[in-house]
């Protein structure tokens, strides 16, 4: 994010035989660049070279590196706060009607250094509402109904837009409710709000949350929830369209979920009342699982024919007590079907095993592998990112709609019957719980922050599991292609643009998933694997329980590359131009080559040269990516020991090359 003057390194690797891993390694070298004619149209007015634009942060992030919050190595800086909300909730479930009705008491931190007259929740489940705009098409459920908002003690009333500034009171605004109680939140201080609701859950036209024939509930987005208020843009006050997920703080919860009895509930956090609800043998086998590698039966087919899910309770209804701390969400999902397995996983954390769980319909024998997938995942991401520090996670079975979801210590899915498949699921899904999990990214507005990483995250372990298959494609290919589809299409829209205003779907996609997978592997490639682990892990762990911004990543990994990679982001993350390099011509001069390479379209990357000797040694020789300032093509030496048989542009698809008929050049008559 400094200027462009900064060097970027020349990379000249020379391997004999195989090809070794690409450096930004220290050796400038002077670059012979050939400028293109500058057309007639008035002396020096019009250029037809590429330049490199600087990343231009929005102001609201400037102000933040002036106010000390934020900081220019990406860090956060000295004066960096996070609001803090906690959270008790007290809810009850009638499957047959598929009714939710909770109350809940909620407290939030202002821990910014301003005075708050406005807060604000979310009501998520208004995107069902009649009349709400949405992106999305939904089945009505008439959204959420609230009955009561009380703050500091003192019930509120139902304000319009006309009496809202002046008489306080909350303001319904489809997906948001503004509350302005009767004092400014001060900084430093609490507020309490209480607040009762109910909704129907959605059926099969929902997204994200919903029931499957009144016997699987997933319950997610579903209380009513504080907006983010934060250092950079402040309050978050963008309704909840559909699109776009979620942008959460960070606090604790207290959740007790009463349902009939014979119904299993799993939710983020820690079961802590397992003896009211469970019988004695179903307590020790859960209390057993953290410290195994073999998988505990909890909740067995048999128990559900037999009806020993739970104990009896003597009023028909059980109320399963959570705690969770430190995360910004809560979901649970209940069942009269579940099927529910445990066993534990090593995370490297100070608290020790995770608890795994997995809950299905156990007609659908695939899902038998659910916990042990999530264990595997859990393990490689503890591993690769972050020890996972959170005591349980657990894979829960759901409706269609849900497709995959992803909360805080449980992510739901729908039905897979082809094993593969589900455990990818799950590995993108359990990745979540990392991004934006514990690196509470504004997801609604930057969703390549948690998809984008997710998808790559994801590639890295599947290849790790299925190491063993020749056949298998490397798990960046997919994230290529799908990229590659968009861009061929011209249906492309830049990353950066906010989720929720995508102009289609397909475009939207693969900016939020494939694209900033894809250029994850890239970046990767460029700063070699060590250095970029390290950026990445070190973010991580930097940004974890915190709100990181798109420039507080660039900066980490410009500072890690030791070099300004504003082309890069400008190229690839806010513009949908593409990228083609072709080699023009190669030509034998005394000790080596000479190649030409142009540069066809407005994406800007390093050239990475394979070279094949007749003698059978391959010569790689990167340029980098500064060899493009001023011109449109740039003739290098590359020194060769023989005779070179062919040269190619990047023969193993590391850069998103949009044209690759025009890589190669082969020795004529060869
Ligand atoms: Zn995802």
């Amino acid at each position: 994010m400094s200027n462009l003057d900064a060097v970027l390194m020349n990379i000249r690797t020379v391997v004999a035989g195989v090809v070794g891993a690409l450096l930004f390694l220290s050796v400038p070298t002077t670059v012979e660049a050939q400028e293109t004619a500058v057309p007639a149209l008035g002396d020096g007015l019009v250029s037809e070279a590429p330049v490199f634009p600087v990343v231009q942060p929005p102001g609201a992030y400037v102000r933040a590196l002036e106010a000390g919050t934020r900081s220019a190595d990406g860090r956060p800086g000295p004066n960096y706060w996070t609001q803090r909300v906690d959270y008790s909730i007290d809810v009850e479930l009638d499957p047959a009607s598929a009714h939710i009705a909770g109350t809940e008491t909620i407290t939030i931190h202002n821990n910014s250094p301003v005075a708050m007259p406005t807060v604000a929740l979310r009501l998520y489940q208004n995107v069902f509402a009649e009349g709400v705009e949405r992106n999305r098409t939904v089945q009505l459920t008439g959204g959420m109904e609230v009955s009561r908002i009380a703050a500091n003690g003192t019930e509120l009333s139902e304000a319009t837009r006309q009496t809202f500034n002046r008489d306080g009171g909350f303001l319904m605004l489809g997906t948001l409710v503004a509350i302005r109680p009767s004092e400014p939140l001060a900084a430093g201080d609490q507020l309490e709000l209480e607040v009762d609701w109910s909704f129907v859950v959605s059926g099969g036209g929902g997204f994200r949350n919903g029931h499957l024939d009144n016997e699987v509930f997933n319950i997610a987005q579903w209380y009513p929830q504080v907006v983010v208020h934060d250092d950079v843009f402040g309050l978050d006050f963008e309704p909840y369209l559909g699109d776009g997920e979620f942008y959460v703080d960070y606090g604790d919860f207290e959740v007790n979920v009463t349902v009939p009895e014979q119904w299993v509930v799993v939710g983020t956090g820690t079961l802590i009342n397992p003896g009211e609800v469970l019988r004695p043998e179903q307590s020790a086998l859960l209390a057993s699982a953290p410290a195994l590698d073999t998988l505990v039966h909890i909740v067995t087919a048999a128990d559900i024919a037999d009806g020993t899910v739970t104990r009896a309770a003597g009023d028909g209804l059980h109320t399963w007590r959570f705690e969770a701390d430190n995360v910004r969400d809560f979901a649970w999902a209940a069942s009269s079907k579940y099927a529910w397995d445990a066993t534990g996983a090593e995370t490297g954390s100070e608290r020790g095993r995770a608890l795994i769980q997995g809950v299905y319909d156990p007609e659908v024998t695939t899902w038998a592998q659910s916990a042990p997938m999530g264990k595997k995942a859990i393990e490689f991401f503890s591993d690769y990112l972050y020890p996972y520090p959170y005591p349980s996670a657990t894979v829960a079975y759901g409706p269609p709609q849900v497709g995959g979801m992803e909360y805080p210590m449980i992510t739901f899915i729908n039905r897979r019957d082809n094993p593969r498949s589900l455990n990818g699921v799950t590995t993108h899904e359990l990745s979540h719980f990392w991004v934006p999990m514990i690196v509470g990214t504004k997801e609604n507005a930057y969703a390549w922050m948690d998809e984008g990483f997710t998808t790559f995250n994801t590639a890295l372990a599947m290849d790790d599991y299925y190491a063993a298959d020749e056949e298998r494609r490397p798990g960046r290919a997919g994230s290529m292609a799908g990229y590659l589809r968009a861009a061929q299409a011209e249906v492309e829209v830049p990353i950066m643009w906010h989720t929720d205003f995508a102009p289609n779907g397909f475009g939207r996609g693969v900016a939020a998933y494939s694209k900033p997978g894809m250029l994850m592997h890239t970046l990767r490639h460029m700063m070699g694997e060590d250095a970029f682990d390290a950026a990445y892990r070190d973010y991580i762990e930097t940004w974890a329980y915190k709100h990181p911004m798109p420039w507080d990543f660039f900066a980490m990994m410009e500072e890690a590359a030791g070099t300004d990679l504003d082309w890069f982001w400008q190229s690839w993350y806010y513009e949908t131009v593409t990228l083609d390099q072709a080699v023009e011509a190669v030509s034998d001069v005394e000790g080596g080559v000479e190649v030409t390479v142009s540069n066809n379209r407005g994406g800007v990357m390093p050239v990475e040269l394979h070279l094949e000797l007749e003698s059978g040694a391959t010569i790689v020789d990167v340029w980098p990516a500064a060899v493009w300032a001023g011109t449109r093509e740039v003739t290098q030496f590359v020194p060769a020991d023989g005779q070179v048989r062919n040269v190619s542009i990047d023969p193993d698809s590391w850069y998103p090359d949009i044209d690759r008929t025009n890589n190669d050049w082969e020795r004529p008559g060869a």
